[in-house]
């Protein structure tokens, strides 16, 4: 595999400012003893070296200092001013050293700290780890995971805190996938670990990403629409279920042996949701030990839909108001997990975990199957009026085109379209 590894705040601490003189290449008379490397980061790029692998440092600083760096420190191929996300240098530079084409996608994965690594990769439909060194252990959990589920969002293929465990992707790349994104994929995103008010844990996960425009092949948007269609086939809602069932009998109790699951239930559906019963028919279909019951209904009140609501304060407010938990099982010291299909903003999780846990509830495991990811834009203009293109997924077959939204989709384009 050929692995690309971001430079500065992956290998380096050296996101800091005092350090532009010598990453814009002002100063290049500097020692690279000058330079903290990351403690361990000379360890893993010779790692990935003996286990077979090719290690090209990909950075946007200057060629006087990621040249240095790449061959004094690390002792690798590098690419210096690659002006990220944008593919054209690293495409040619790849095209040109490695053989890159469409195709070999697959056998590339891009390591870095930052949103413009991750969307580099989307961009060219290779494999990403997000490198994410920050601490949750000081502070409010709570704010601390928002933080971390912005990262999350930039829709990585995997996440990783450390050296290690990027090592563990690079040797189980398939276990190390999300669990709807792979048939043996074990890993799941954490949007939240909290203990709460009655001394349990609330546990917010993800499943698979609910990816916006270009993405590596692994991306389940397709699941998303196919679980969203009004003509899902039962075979569709088998095989989801299948891995869903996987996830909650192997994987989550094998994790969570102090938390025996007492019950599991999903987001409760409204009478005009479609398909119709779409999480109940679900929640039906899973092959789990654990008890199925329905805890949610909405208030015959409601109107509209939490779609409508854009920020998490109003969305939270609109579940709040309409959601309640209206079933007599006795939640008291219960350990619950609900099941949602999409996890946007976290309201919906934030404001149901509430609602349990007021009513008695010891720990929550909410669950999303999709969480969505950023939208990242190919590097294409509008041939018509100029203004950058999009990627979409029509709904009907799930075939990709390049689009410059109108106004009524919410875009300021001219409406151009053309399938990829
Ligand atoms: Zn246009």
């Amino acid at each position: 595999m050929k692995i690309l590894v971001d430079l500065d705040g992956t290998l380096t601490h050296t996101n800091d400012i005092a350090f532009n003189e010598i990453k814009y290449g002002r100063n290049q008379t500097f020692q690279t003893s000058d330079i903290p490397v990351i403690e361990d980061a000379k360890n893993f790029i010779e790692r990935l070296k003996a286990l077979g692998h090719t290690v090209i440092i990909v950075s946007d600083s200057h060629h006087a200092y990621v040249n240095r760096l790449a061959k004094e420190v690390f002792c690798v191929d590098h690419l210096s001013l690659a002006d990220k996300p944008n593919t054209s240098k690293l495409a040619e530079f790849l095209r040109k050293n490695f053989d890159f084409q469409e195709g070999s996608e697959k056998d590339y994965l891009l390591v870095g700290d930052s949103k413009l690594d991750i969307y580099l990769a989307r961009a060219l439909g290779i494999a990403s780890v997000l490198l994410d060194f920050s601490a949750l252990e000081e502070g409010n959990v709570r704010a601390l995971y928002r933080a971390r589920a912005t990262r999350i969002k930039y829709g990585s293929t995997y996440y990783c805190r450390s050296y290690e465990e990027v090592v563990g992707v690079v040797e189980n790349p398939t276990t190390q996938l999300l669990t709807l994104e792979h048939k043996s994929g074990e890993q799941t995103v954490r949007f939240l670990n909290e203990r709460n008010k009655n001394g349990g844990l609330t546990m917010f996960r993800g499943l698979g990403r609910q990816n916006q425009g270009l993405c590596d092949a692994h991306g389940a948007l397709k699941r998303y629409y196919a679980f969203q269609n009004q003509n899902r086939s039962e075979a569709f809602l088998q095989d989801i279920s299948r891995d869903v069932s996987r996830y909650i009998s192997e994987l989550v109790s094998k994790n969570s042996k102090a938390h025996p699951w007492d019950y599991i239930t999903c987001v409760a559906d409204k009478t005009t949701t479609r398909p119709p019963r779409k999480m109940e028919a679900f929640l039906d279909a899973l092959d789990v030990p654990t008890k199925k019951v329905n805890l949610f209904s909405w208030s015959d009140k409601v109107s509209g839909s939490i779609r409508q609501h854009k920020d998490t304060s109003s969305r939270y407010k609109f579940v709040d108001e309409f959601v309640s938990v209206t079933s007599d099982v006795d939640l008291k010291g219960k350990n619950v997990i609900v099941l949602d299909d999409q996890y946007t903003t976290g309201a919906t999780a934030d404001c149901l975990s509430a609602k349990l846990i007021d009513a008695g509830a010891c720990s929550i495991l909410f669950v999303a199957l999709f969480y969505l990811a950023d939208d990242v834009g190919p590097d294409v203009k509008c041939p018509r009026c100029g203004k950058d293109a999009k990627i979409k997924l029509r709904k009907s077959d799930g075939g990709r085109f390049y689009s410059c939204p109108p106004p009524e989709y919410g875009g300021s384009g001219c409406g151009w379209m053309k399938n990829l």
